[in-house]
């Protein structure tokens, strides 16, 4: 699933290319398979006729991310709010519909082109004759309408953003005053918003800290270096565009380049490799996530 990184990259390539476009159309067929019961969501049809309605002759003015929420400002004060799920992605360019399929499909040599960025379930067609597409083979993404005043409630709940400027140590040594595995809470969108599997698990590894340590038993000092890790791990991973282990691809269609970085994350039975450490990664379930650390040096 698209974490902190990925959707950040997403956002920020969004504010470059379709700021000032104007929505003329949008198309999609998430409503003809799915099994999800939501009714205030794309998926529903009645729902998408009103968005479809409400979006067209708007123009978008920014982007922003809200944990792993995209949320496109329109010029009406609406606004357009995407969770990417588990594969979900947008993507950039020239695509042309088929009305024989009903389908959609890029228009121009490259990485559009590329496997993973075939799913396409949502078009938006802009006055300048691109479109920004939405791919996602799994169908879980969820889009809907919002009013840029009134955050849905899942949204305020959100804890804050790690990579803000004013996200402090304290700040970071009060959002863990909870009780459970560190893995579990880091993951907690209500304690910190954008950290997943991958962020856990490799911040953990670089913080030398058990992923089943029961937070209130990790030292102030252990506390002061996994809130460095975190960020660093963050940071690293969006100066190079985000992870593609999965699906994620970025707005013009390529990878990016953290799962070439990973110390930890999916490289079970692998030797750690921590300095001198001579551990053998594993993986282990943590509340039902998958968790990979170096039973060696992460204690
Ligand atoms: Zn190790």
């Amino acid at each position: 699933m698209p974490e902190l990184p990925e959707v950040e990259t997403t956002v920020r390539g969004l504010n470059k290319k379709i700021v000032g476009l104007k929505i003329i159309d949008v198309w999609t067929d998430y409503y003809l398979k799915t099994t999800e019961k939501s009714k205030q969501t794309i998926k529903n049809k009645a729902y998408f006729l009103v968005f479809k309605k409400r979006i067209r002759g708007q123009t978008v003015i920014g982007a922003e991310r809200i944990g792993k929420n995209i949320i496109m400002h329109l010029s009406s004060g609406d606004a357009i709010l995407t969770h990417l799920k588990m594969t979900g992605h947008f993507l950039y360019g020239r695509y042309a519909y088929d009305k024989k399929r009903d389908a959609w499909q890029a228009k121009e040599e490259g990485p559009l082109l590329d496997p993973y960025n075939r799913f396409i379930r949502l078009v938006f067609s802009f006055q300048n004759k691109k479109h920004l597409a939405l791919s996602d083979v799994r169908r879980f993404a969820k889009v809907l309408l919002i009013n840029k005043n009134e955050l849905p409630s899942d949204l305020q709940k959100l804890g804050p953003n790690p990579l803000a400027k004013d996200f402090s140590f304290r700040k970071f040594e009060n959002r863990l005053q909870k009780s459970g595995p560190i893995k579990s809470v880091l993951m907690n969108q209500e304690v910190l918003a954008g950290v997943g599997n991958i962020y856990s698990d490799e911040a953990l590894w670089l913080a030398g800290i058990h992923p089943l340590t029961e937070v209130s038993q990790i030292n102030r000092k252990k506390v002061a270096v996994l809130f460095t890790s975190l960020k660093e791990v963050l940071r690293k991973s969006l100066r190079l565009g985000g992870d593609s282990t999965s699906d994620y691809r970025n707005l013009e269609g390529r990878r990016g380049g953290f799962q070439k970085m990973h110390n930890v994350y999916r490289q079970k039975g692998k030797l750690c490799k921590k300095k001198n450490c001579k551990g053998i990664i594993v993986r282990i379930v943590v509340r039902g996530r998958s968790s990979h650390y170096c039973p060696i040096h992460q204690k």
